[in-house]
């Protein structure tokens, strides 16, 4: 059975990886610094005994632990990830989008691992193409506020395609679209977790602007489907993973009032500074890992967020 080291791994969509790849019978290393993750999302698999965290900072050399070990993959999914953490980490996320994922592909060159990068939509920037096809190359600032990620993100792209190119290095790299679901952060300014939670305390639903820019917004239970097939089968990528249905903002607001039984109104308000630069559209063209993998998400938003907000209430104190 493959053994893992998830970069990030106690993040949201790490810690949704690592309950695959254990349910499946592999094992999993995480290694986080839990800057942005949580360690509640991986106390349910502290005795497990396929599982191991090491609290580590990527961007510094790596520790014994890690060189020691013989990793079947090395996936980087470690990056702050949201609008909020732009504004107030943008040093980490440029320090991790480089460094850190160098720090890996190095572990994986040494150890003869296939290597796995989360990417992000965000490398299309604000996108004059819809949807979005892998072969389209953005429309991105690179001294806006969003810059340090979205620059960040496509230096990871680079670099992992150098290793590539230049080591012979096994790899493999997903585009991820929006993703939402069970243990996302409630406080991290992501617009679905932020109307779910001004909804369970029955505040105001804040939207952006007139709320018309649309979002397409995908399960996690379909993205981390998505993330093992790419890892599993055999292009290097880079291959969008998200979902294609798109909502607009104002729609996403309403329903989760309705799924809620909340007695928020939905109020706009101005767009704000961190989020200058925000796309007015996102939406993945999926035809390359539909057609490769087969895979397509299964989730409707409706039921997705029927799970999140279930998940809210018994988790979180709001
Ligand atoms: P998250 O913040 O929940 O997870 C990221 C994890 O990386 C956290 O646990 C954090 O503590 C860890 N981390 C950050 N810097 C680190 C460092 N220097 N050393 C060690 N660990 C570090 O975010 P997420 O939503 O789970 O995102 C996971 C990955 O997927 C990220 O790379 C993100 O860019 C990418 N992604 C996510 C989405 C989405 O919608 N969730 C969309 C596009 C791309």
């Amino acid at each position: 059975m493959a053994h893992h080291l998830v970069a990030g791994g106690g993040g949201f969509v790490g810690s949704h990886m690592a309950d695959v790849f254990l349910a499946r019978g592999d094992t999993v290393t995480i290694v986080d610094n839990f800057v942005t993750g949580r360690r509640s999302n991986v106390a349910h698999l502290a005795a497990h005994d396929r599982f191991t965290v090491v609290e580590h900072d990527i961007t510094e050399p790596l520790p014994d632990g890690l060189t020691g070990t013989v990793f079947d993959s090395v996936l980087d999914l470690a990056s702050p990830a949201s609008p909020l953490d732009f504004a107030t980490m943008p040093l980490e996320i440029l320090a991790v989008g480089s460094t850190g994922t160098r720090n890996l592909l190095d572990l994986a060159v040494a150890q003869g691992a296939r290597f796995f990068l989360a990417s992000t939509s965000e490398v299309y920037g604000d996108p004059l193409v819809h949807p979005q096809p892998e072969s389209y190359l953005g429309n991105v600032s690179c001294i806006g506020p969003r810059s340090c990620y979205d620059e960040a993100k496509r230096f990871s792209e680079a670099i992992t395609m150098a290793y590539h190119r230049v080591h012979g290095l096994d790899v493999r790299i997903v585009r991820i679209f929006n993703t939402y679901g069970e243990r996302m952060r409630p406080d991290d300014g992501r617009v679905v977790n932020t109307f779910v939670v001004q909804a369970l305390r029955n505040e105001p639903i804040t939207l952006h602007g007139d709320g018309r820019q649309t979002r397409s917004f995908c399960h996690v239970s379909d993205e981390v489907a998505g993330l093992v097939a790419v890892l599993d089968g055999p292009i290097t990528g880079p291959v969008n993973v998200g979902n294609p249905d798109e909502f607009t903002m104002r729609q996403l607001a309403e329903l989760i009032v309705e799924l809620t039984g909340s007695s928020s109104e939905i109020i706009t308000v101005p767009l704000p500074d961190e989020r200058e630069g925000d796309p007015l559209q996102r939406q993945p063209d999926i035809t390359l890992a539909s057609t490769t993998y087969g895979w397509t998400p299964t989730v409707s938003l409706r039921d997705g967020l029927g799970r999140m907000i279930d998940w809210f209430r018994a988790h979180e104190q709001l």
